[in-house]
């Protein structure tokens, strides 16, 4: 029942937004859960998810409560599953606009520790059909690593061992990765390359411990050529993981079989990883993705334009070149952004267009949240002296906000712990690391106290 009047509201969307519109947005939406009073859509892409919800939730709703009152609340959701195939098919296809601007997010680090279902039965991480060498740009900032990577994707034997690639969000490091396993699978599918995040190794781990079945998980990651694994930042605190990983990596190590290691930083700054698996993580080759450079940014700008077959006029392409510096993800998200609406109203791109539709992102990256504006805001928030946030004092009225003050710093700023520690009267990484973690843990099981901090952050984010 639900999906005939779903069918019905998508005739009525379809009559309204017209074709194209329809057929960019809405067509691939799918029904994916209902319940008492409430549906949940499903979109392949975050960046899709985002842009129905601004664009046409309202209408969604609206329309579904004409079908049928008694479904009032329709959520949309990203289904992670689909996400890779669309992305492949959209780029088969060469479909435009391609909105797929990043795949599917990992599950948050707090989410409960359970494998979701429908990936269970690959060992692997699918991979994006994108993430190609030749669609990577080089440019001064990466090209170490991407020479590195190039030499393990061509190489028949070892050379090092392991490759670690470390650097921020959003610089490639997925990227080269992907393009690691395409290149290999390509030259020699005989050779079994396995790719996956270190967050599904944990999940496998752990599904392996509960099901008494570790022997065969050893047996299945200690017998591929290349193991990549992706983000390896977060086992970081997980021991049992960590201890797995380590046995892992050595047993294939000393078979002569490769290993590719990204993360967000660089071994030795990598805290709460163990110190014998940091140097073996460093006893290979250790190359950094450095921050974009203007040069770096523009060119990717111009090859993914091309790439989408949009005509992008130069200027605009140099002025988001310039504004978005954060990442290549924003980078790309924009350019997806701009092309998309150019195509949705049929009209051409300009400078002023570009910054109506970027109005939002642009006056983020206009912004940049400092520690000190932090520790201010959270000071003031629980009404305590600015003071009291390097202060040596432990009770609880101050301590607890001084936490928050950490926590935010951690989430809202690119800086690590050390620096965070400093920065509260020169305390030591693992004061900031404990407070991060109760922050979280509280967070969990008090309703009040998370939204105070999510109060925070929004005021900080503003
Ligand atoms: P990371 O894993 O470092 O967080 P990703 O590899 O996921 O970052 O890259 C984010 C996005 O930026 C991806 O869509 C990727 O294709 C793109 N990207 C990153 N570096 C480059 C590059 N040098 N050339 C082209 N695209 C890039
Ligand atoms: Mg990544």
């Amino acid at each position: 029942m639900v999906k005939s009047e779903w069918d019905r509201v998508k005739v009525r969307l379809k009559d309204e937004v017209g074709d194209a519109a329809y057929r960019s947005w809405l067509r691939p939406i799918t029904l994916h859960d209902t319940s008492e009073g409430g549906v949940k859509l499903a979109l392949p892409t975050r960046f899709m998810r985002d842009w129905v919800n601004t664009h046409y939730a309202e209408r969604i709703r609206t329309l579904w409560g004409a079908e049928n009152p008694a479904i009032r609340n329709v959520e949309i959701v990203v289904e992670a599953a689909r996400a890779a195939s669309a992305t492949q098919n959209a780029t088969k296809a060469k479909a435009v606009p391609a909105p797929a601007a990043e795949p599917a997010r990992a599950t948050p680090p707090c989410a409960p520790a359970t494998v979701p279902s429908n990936d269970t039965d690959e060992l692997g991480a699918p991979l994006d059909a994108r993430f190609t060498f030749k669609n990577f740009v080089v440019g001064k900032p990466n090209e170490f690593a991407w020479a590195a990577a190039r030499r393990i994707a061509e190489a028949d034997q070892v050379s090092f061992n392991p490759l670690f690639l470390y650097g921020g969000v959003g610089l490639g490091k997925t990227h080269l990765m992907h393009a690691i396993a395409h290149h290999i699978r390509e030259r020699n599918p005989e050779r079994s390359v396995l790719y996956l995040s270190a967050e599904k190794f944990m999940y496998r781990f752990i599904r392996a411990l509960r099901g008494q079945d570790t022997m065969s998980f050893k047996e299945q990651f200690r017998s591929v050529d290349v193991l990549m694994i992706d983000d390896v930042q977060f086992i970081a605190g997980k021991d049992a993981t960590q201890e797995e990983f380590f046995h892992t990596f050595n047993a294939l190590v000393d078979q002569g079989r490769q290993i590719v290691i990204s993360a967000d930083k660089s071994p030795s700054d990598l805290e709460g990883i163990e110190e014998r698996l940091r140097s073996r993580m460093a006893c290979g080759l250790v190359a950094d993705i450095h921050a974009t450079t203007y040069e770096l940014r523009l060119g990717i700008l111009q090859s993914k334009a091309e790439q989408m077959g949009a005509i992008v006029p130069q200027k605009v392409l140099e002025f988001l070149a310039h504004k978005i510096i954060s990442n290549i993800r924003e980078l790309e998200g924009a350019l997806n952004r701009v092309v998309a609406h150019s195509q949705l109203v049929g009209r051409a791109i300009t400078l002023e267009t570009t910054q109506e539709v970027l109005h939002d992102l642009l006056r983020a990256s206009d912004r940049r949240i400092t520690i000190e504006e932090i520790q201010k805001k959270v000071a003031e928030h629980f009404t305590i002296k600015l003071a009291e946030m390097s202060s040596a004092r432990r009770s609880r009225q101050v301590a607890r906000p001084r936490q928050i003050a950490m926590y935010l710093a951690k989430q809202l700023t690119s800086r690590s712990l050390p620096e965070i520690g400093r920065k509260f009267g020169g305390r030591d990484h693992t004061t900031v690391m404990h407070a991060v973690k109760k922050v979280e843990e509280l967070k969990e099981c008090d309703h009040n106290f998370a939204e105070d901090v999510e109060l925070l952050r929004r005021m900080l984010q503003g």
